[in-house]
């Protein structure tokens, strides 16, 4: 006997975009199953900002909030569980989980989020959201006016270094290897009185993750107070691509404003599908995606 759950929609990843298109969900008396592997991208952050009546909560108390939100909705259930598999069944997909369980769903939402890559830099993960920050928005006002650094290169190194230099004046490029800023990036920047250092990093010494130092190969050493990194990053998940979800040339998922992936059935939200990386972001494509999925269910129901 098959004994596979069926619901309107299962939504892999349960954080900030997976709970909000719950959430939509949820209201829109749909039964949806929220699977979440529990490893949000900004863990080890301590505190999140720039993100409206929850300014300078803990990451994990904007979840717990938002799930104690959703638990009054009878028709969404939440399991805690890694999904390993997923494919299309006539008009189902069906869900694989690593416990062992199978669920079947019409839709499903990816609201899965990506993984940095940590560079080759000793205690650069252990900075990682404290001191070593991707973002002014969300961690620019804790370190203002402070001593602050940029790891990153050329174009992105040239944009970063303008952006941040409306939070602090005390500010280093650390282009990690030959710089290959243009001439005239390069003259705009010391204008400006950001200074550019081209030595190799190869440690970065802190106190719990709050820097102190940038140790170069060649034994040469800087105080820093915040370091800014662009980093690279992959899918958290592959299922997506997997069931013929295309990426952009950048690496997200593609949607449409309706967070619709190129794969009929299947929507996506959150940081996996844009470079603007924010709770409030998320949050709104979540959102989106939960009403655009209910009401592709209600118009199939008059079709
Ligand atoms: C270090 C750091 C600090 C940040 N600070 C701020 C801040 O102060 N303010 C702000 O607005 N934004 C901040 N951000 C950005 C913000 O955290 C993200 O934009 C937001 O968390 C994105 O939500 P998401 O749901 O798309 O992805 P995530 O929060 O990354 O969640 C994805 C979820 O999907 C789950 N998952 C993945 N694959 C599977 C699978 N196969 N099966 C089941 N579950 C799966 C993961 O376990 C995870 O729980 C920060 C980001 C980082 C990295």
């Amino acid at each position: 006997m098959d004994s596979t759950m069926y619901y309107d929609a299962i939504i892999v990843g349960g954080s900030n975009a997976g709970l909000s298109a719950g959430l939509a969900l949820g209201r829109a008396l749909r039964k949806v199953l929220i699977i979440d592997s529990n490893l949000p991208c900004n863990r080890q952050t301590p505190y999140s900002h720039n993100f409206l009546t929850r300014d300078g909560d803990t990451p994990e108390k904007i979840l717990t909030v938002a799930r104690t939100q959703l638990e009054t909705y009878t028709t969404v259930s939440f399991i805690t569980d890694l999904v390993t598999r997923a494919t299309k069944d006539g008009n189902y997909f069906r869900v694989d989980t690593k416990s062992g369980k199978s669920y079947a769903a019409k839709k499903i939402i990816f609201a899965t989020g990506i993984k940095d890559i940590m560079p080759a830099i000793k205690g650069f993960d252990k900075c990682w959201g404290i001191s070593a920050i991707h973002c002014p928005y969300c961690h620019g006002y804790e370190f203002k006016g402070e001593k602050t650094g940029i790891l990153a290169n050329g174009d992105s190194g040239f944009d970063t270094g303008k952006l941040i230099s409306n939070w602090t004046k005390d500010l280093t490029l650390y282009t990690n290897g030959s710089s290959t800023l243009t001439v005239e990036q390069t003259g705009a920047l010391l204008q400006h009185g950001i200074k550019i250092v081209e030595k190799e990093v190869s440690e970065l010494i802190h106190h719990h993750g709050q820097v102190q130092k940038v140790i170069f190969k060649d034994g040469s050493e800087e105080r820093l107070s915040a370091l800014y990194a662009r980093l690279g990053f992959t899918q958290h998940c592959t299922i997506p691509e997997q069931l013929g979800c295309e990426l952009t040339e950048q690496g997200y998922l593609r949607v449409d404003i309706w967070m619709k992936t190129t794969t009929p059935g299947i929507y996506a939200c959150g940081d996996n599908t844009t470079f603007m990386r924010s709770i409030a972001n998320a949050a709104y494509n979540g959102s989106v995606a939960g009403a655009a999925l209910n009401m592709e269910l209600i118009n199939e129901s008059f079709a």
